[in-house]
């Protein structure tokens, strides 16, 4: 699946809002990939573009090599799953399975075996002379995944789909769904504003803000090499120092030189990454600690800098949880070998 040039405008003249500013994306076959962004950021446009359920304003969508931008959703081999499910409850689970087989002119005995098939892979066999109503949230989503699968989309798209379910339920069809997809083999595009499930679930994730695409990459690339600011905030908690750039690292507010990759002119690093050292260290940041809070097993220093800047540093708690540092103590930091990179504002 390629994006090529996509803009999405809504509106007209001055109310125009851009819901997608010039997106470029390609999307391999057979892999998980995730669109993940805060509300608004246009991940949902996106996917209602390769959908077919909304035309771009200008670009193309391409599937399988193909250029389906003017096709309408029904010409396209491509399935959603909406957070809602939009399963019909009049039938039975079985029915819904089959439902788009049967639209297709399939045979009875062709939509029976594909209809088995979908439910032995939800494990829902048991199920599948039950009325929809009658089924947890959790059976629901299941009968809405397979339903989609059914017809053997070659992608397929989820707006959200586990928003809907409480959190346990939630974690263990974050399981199932990768296991699905890995199963079937068919290209995943997820959407979803949750970063831990992005990174749990994702083969390569989408991050996206305003209508643009900031990076795409590994879930352990866009965590540990994140190329901008908003990246680095969304993923995770992490702590910025504006530096000056220089060969091969920066140059700290102390005027000391680290070893940094990346380029930009904040430095980056992860709370867990900040060495907390005495504040005579030579090299080291003077800060002072202005509060100290206990999550059971890590603690949060939170520090600021002779310039105002504000850090937290998370480190692991004393086993006896009595504090290692107070309020008002001066220290010095230091950053874990590595860890500190460069990023654009
Ligand atoms: P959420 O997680 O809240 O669904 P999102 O990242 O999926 O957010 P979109 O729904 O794609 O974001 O919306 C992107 C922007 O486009 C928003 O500013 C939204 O208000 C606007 N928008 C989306 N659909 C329409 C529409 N049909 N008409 C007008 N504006 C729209």
């Amino acid at each position: 699946m390629i994006a090529r040039d996509v803009i999405k405008a809504f509106g007209q003249g001055e109310h125009s809002v851009r819901a997608l500013d010039n997106v470029s994306c390609e999307i391999r076959q057979g892999e998980f990939f995730t669109l993940l962004g805060p509300s608004g950021c246009g991940k949902t446009t996106l996917l209602r573009l390769i959908a077919g359920f909304e035309m771009p304003s200008s670009g193309q969508i391409l599937i399988d090599g193909t250029d389906v931008t003017g096709r309408p959703p029904n010409r396209r081999e491509v399935n959603t799953v909406f957070q809602s499910y939009a399963l019909f409850p009049h039938l039975t689970v079985a029915e819904n399975v089959g439902f788009a087989l049967k639209m297709q002119g399939k045979s009875k005995a062709e939509t029976g075996a594909r209809v088995s098939e979908m439910l032995a892979l939800v494990k829902l066999e048991a199920m599948a002379g039950r009325r929809t109503s009658q089924l947890s949230g959790g059976q629901q989503q299941r009968v809405a995944l397979a339903r989609a699968l059914a017809p053997r989309p070659k992608v397929l798209l989820l707006d959200e789909p586990l928003s809907a379910l409480d959190l346990k339920l939630r974690k263990e069809m974050q399981v199932e769904l990768k296991r699905l997809q890995t199963e079937t083999g068919i290209t995943f595009v997820f959407v979803t504003h949750d970063q831990e499930e992005a990174l749990t679930m994702s083969d390569r994730i989408a991050v996206m803000s305003a209508g643009k695409i900031q990076q795409v990459g590994g879930p352990r690339e866009i965590y540990t090499a994140p190329v901008n600011r908003f990246v680095a905030d969304f993923i995770g908690e992490t702590n910025f120092i504006p530096v000056r750039p220089v060969e091969g690292g920066a140059r700290l507010p102390n005027g000391s030189v680290i070893a940094a990759q990346g380029s930009g002119t904040l430095l980056t690093i992860r709370p867990e990454q900040l060495r907390l050292v005495p504040a005579d260290s030579p090299g080291s940041l003077k800060a002072r600690v202005t509060n100290v809070v206990y999550f059971g097993t890590d603690t949060h220093v939170y520090l600021e800098l002779e310039d105002g800047t504000g850090l937290t540093a998370r480190v692991p708690s004393p086993a006896d949880g009595a504090p290692m540092h107070q309020t008002g103590q001066r220290l010095g930091l230091g950053f874990a070998e590595g860890a500190a990179r460069l990023i654009r504002e």
